[in-house]
């Protein structure tokens, strides 16, 4: 068998005859070759080069940049080129060429003094973020955070935030400023799976049919103002029959499908089936206590204390009596339905008391301590409606006495309100700066922005645990109190 191995040596011999045959095919050969892969890094040139320079010094020689300075490629590639080669004197010149050839285009017939200024700011903002990445490990806690870290600078002085922005600042800053500022969306993903009844949906539709069980006693024209229908007298829960709930559900399943632009005709029947044990566990909780309200997806605000009156507003879920007896004392208490998983649970109330203190710090259950701030609430009722939990275990009722959840939330608020302020945008990108084996923050797991976020950049993730450990500016203390509390909460860090 052994004299039918080829020989190594043969295959270089081929090799050498093949590339003699190429150079000497015409009168001139224009030999290249890349000189880096197209992640930047540097190919090692080939001995048949080599030799050739050995064997024939006189033969012109030109670099990668020499021959871009005298091409018609587009200005964005010529700078790309200057980027993978690893040239950082060439690069600012060839960033700012290409900007400016670009914009210049862009904005043809407008001012032109306007135009070369913002492509000016838009290559010295590149050139900063290109610095503070290309920096030296040794050399990165002097370098301070930039806008990849949540330094973003859209200021809202005014800001009277919604309970919503203020949950998705608190569970992530910087994936809020993706979505809701930016606007930018995920790519389409062929290989996603087919669209299903997810939380979402069926969250939406949940509360459209608790919204509708209520509002069909007061009628299309009622004021959504909460303060409007507290000068009201509280109208009795009253379900509608099965046949009824079943229909309602599925118009509400097919408005909702709708709504969010899913595809699939089949969808809305299957979340509407999907939906009925927990609109009966809902239904269940009602009749067990024959509730009065004053009406659902009611709008409101709560009062902060402190300087410059703040402000959060709402809509509420459901607003009820306090006390579920006709002409008694009513006072309202304000509620938030969940109907996903219980993420506030423990057999004794005090229990759900310090859950719900620790999940404030991922912006799950703002709504409560919220509600406890609007003037004349008597209290605010946080209600499980997912799988899982023994019905007692269902409703956790709050008043003004749970400080430690007031506390709590004032110190979140207070973190929000300097973002928006501020302009501060943080990425979340790990759970817990406190324990050593800290994973990657929570939201992360399922974050359709990954794509454009520092997660999954071990460098950065770094750079992010220095600086946990010593803030080493006022950007960094802020933007740490806004993701993981004040440095002094122990139980949170
Ligand atoms: S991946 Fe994590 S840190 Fe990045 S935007 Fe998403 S939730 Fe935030």
């Amino acid at each position: 068998m052994l004299p039918d191995l080829p020989l190594k040596r043969r295959g270089h011999d081929e090799e050498r005859h093949l590339f003699a045959s190429v150079v000497g095919a015409a009168e001139r050969v224009t030999l290249s070759r890349s000189a880096f892969s197209a992640t930047g890094r540097e190919w090692p040139e080939s001995p048949l080069l080599l030799r050739l320079r050995l064997a024939r010094p006189e033969l012109d020689e030109e670099s990668a940049a020499d021959v871009l300075a005298g091409s018609p490629i587009p200005v964005e590639a010529a700078a790309t080129a200057v980027a993978v080669q690893g040239d950082r004197a060439a690069l600012p010149d060839a960033l700012r060429d290409a900007i400016r050839v670009r914009s210049r285009e862009r904005s043809a017939g407008l001012d032109a003094d306007e135009g070369s200024g913002a492509s000016a700011d838009i290559a010295t903002g590149l050139l900063e973020i290109w610095r503070e990445f290309d920096t030296p490990p040794g050399a990165r806690a002097e370098v301070p955070l930039g806008p990849y870290f949540g330094w973003v600078a859209t200021e809202r002085r005014d800001a009277e935030p919604f309970i919503t922005e203020v949950a998705d600042l608190l569970r992530c800053p910087w994936q809020r400023f993706l979505r809701r500022e930016l606007r930018i969306l995920p790519p389409p993903d062929a290989g996603a799976a087919l669209p299903s009844p997810d939380a979402r949906l069926r969250g939406a539709v949940v509360h459209q049919i608790l919204e509708r069980v209520v509002e069909a006693s007061y009628g299309a024209e009622a004021s959504r103002d909460l303060g409007q229908r507290l000068r009201d007298a509280p109208i009795p829960v009253v379900w509608p029959s099965d046949a009824v709930l079943e229909e309602w559900t599925l118009a509400a399943a097919r408005e909702v499908v709708r709504r969010e632009g899913v595809a699939g005709e089949w969808l809305p029947a299957l979340l509407a089936r999907s939906l009925a044990p927990i609109l009966a566990r809902a239904r269940a909780l009602d009749e067990a206590r024959g509730p009065r309200a004053y009406g659902a997806e009611l709008d409101g605000g709560a009062e902060l204390p402190g300087a410059g009156g703040r402000r959060v507003r709402f809509r509420v879920d459901r607003v009820e009596a306090a006390d579920a007896a006709e002409g008694s004392s009513a006072a309202p208490v304000l509620v938030e339905y969940k109907s996903g998983r219980a993420f506030v649970d423990g057999v004794h109330p005090t229990t759900r008391t310090r859950r719900l203190v620790q999940t404030l710090a991922r912006g799950e259950g703002v709504q409560v301590p919220a509600y406890l701030h609007t003037p004349g609430a008597a209290g605010a009722r946080l209600v499980f409606l997912g799988p899982g939990l023994p019905d007692e275990r269902r409703e956790t009722e709050f008043d003004a006495t749970d400080e430690a959840v007031l506390d709590a939330f004032r110190e979140r608020t207070d973190a929000v309100f300097h973002a928006l302020e501020t302009g501060l945008r943080p990425p979340r990108l790990i759970s817990d700066p406190g324990a050593a084996s800290a994973g990657i923050g929570e939201a992360c797991a399922f974050c359709e922005m990954q794509m454009a976020c520092l997660q999954g950049d071990s460098a950065q993730l770094g750079r992010l645990r220095e600086r946990v450990d010593a803030p080493s500016t006022a950007l960094d203390a802020a933007s740490l109190a806004l993701l993981f509390g004040s440095p002094s909460n122990g139980s949170e860090r």
